[in-house]
């Protein structure tokens, strides 16, 4: 609460009596209520949606990570809805909290949360998804376009020539975009020597494995069927290829990638339905995103060791690397690291 009461106490020295901005005491907000600060830090975290697996696994471990930090954290999850996520973290930022961590349904529509954080002097760190064209004060992902040239290579090296249908993510999610540009740098030279075709490319919106299943019945309807090779953005549109594979009698046959390292995904590579997935280990960005919350709460300065264009500025951001998972290495990767239980993928 440190800063924000600095400032509040500069904006409302004179309506106020001056110990009212000593630590401890209470201070006012900005509807002029009194409320006390007893200099705890408070993150906000504000999630597009808790109905996906990783999600889950994000807030719990960050909530865990903070609260040993000593912070109290605030979650809200607007399940797909951009209004509904700006007034959740304007109803955020007015309860008081010290920083914002902002998982942005929409890369673009999140900018108006950075303004409105930033008015009342609340740092906001974009977590996995980057917030586009804003002022956002720090950006923690995954090197997603690394995820997409995993997916991308582990589907050439099944099938190196043929027919391809992208599946993708959604398009108002920035990391989409950073999945298909990965993904088209392995491809893409290989279109041009004509090896591979690319006959099938759609965005699955808002992620929805139904839309993913919708997509590639299309893809498969429009192409009587020969498709040789999926590349999926993610587990969930996975799935939801991996169904419409199955209902022509053609799931196993055509390699299919994804992302996350869900269980279902797993299950699946065990059984040969899909080729890989990218495990990123949710318990590295959890945590790193709760001391860097914390940080940033206390207006402490922030190593990185990169930036990112975020169409407005140079973001400083901290990118962690993705790990491919195959039949081959599940033991060594996602059980090793106690992501999944054996028993629970062996599990029917
Ligand atoms: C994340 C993926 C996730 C997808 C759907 C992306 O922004 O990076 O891990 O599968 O959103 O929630």
């Amino acid at each position: 609460m440190f800063k924000k009461i600095q400032a509040l106490c500069l904006l409302s020295a004179f309506a106020l009596s001056v110990t009212a901005c000593s630590t401890g005491a209470p201070a006012a907000d900005q509807g002029g209520k009194l409320k006390k600060d007893d200099g705890k830090t408070v993150i906000g975290f504000s999630l597009d949606t808790l109905e996906e697996e990783r999600w889950k696994k994000d807030r719990d471990i960050f909530v865990s990570k903070a609260k040993g930090l000593g912070a109290e954290v605030k979650v809200q999850a607007a399940n797909g809805d951009d209004a509904k996520q700006i007034s959740q973290a304007e109803n955020l930022i007015s309860q008081g909290v010290d920083v914002l961590v902002v998982v942005p349904h929409n890369a673009e529509v999140a900018a108006a949360i950075v303004e409105k954080a930033h008015k009342e002097g609340v740092k906001v760190l974009s977590y996995d998804r980057l917030i586009k064209n804003s002022d956002v004060d720090l950006y923690l992902s995954f090197d997603n376009e690394r995820v997409g040239e995993m997916q991308a290579k582990a589907i050439v090296e099944k099938t190196p020539k043929g027919n391809y249908a992208l599946i993708e993510g959604a398009d108002t999610d920035n990391n989409a975009h950073l999945f298909k540009k990965g993904q088209m740098k392995v491809l893409k030279p290989l279109v041009d020597k004509g090896d591979i075709k690319i006959v099938y490319d759609q965005w699955t919106k808002e992620w929805d494995p139904a839309n993913a299943l919708s997509n590639m019945e299309n893809a498969l309807t429009a192409n009587q069927n020969k498709i040789d090779a999926v590349v999926a953005a993610n587990d969930g549109t996975a799935g939801g290829a991996i169904q419409a594979l199955s209902a022509q009698k053609l799931a196993g046959k055509v390699p299919v990638s994804g992302q996350d390292a869900e269980l279902a995904g797993i299950k699946r590579i065990v059984e040969g339905t899909q080729t890989m997935t990218v495990y990123k280990p949710i318990k590295l960005i959890a945590e790193k995103a709760a001391e860097l919350a914390v940080s940033l709460a206390k207006g402490e300065k922030i190593a990185t060791d990169k930036t990112v264009n975020n169409g407005k500025k140079e973001i400083p951001s901290i990118l962690l690397d993705p790990i491919v998972v195959t039949k081959e290495n599940i033991d060594a990767t996602v059980v090793a690291d106690g992501f999944h239980k054996k028993e629970d993928i062996s599990k029917k």
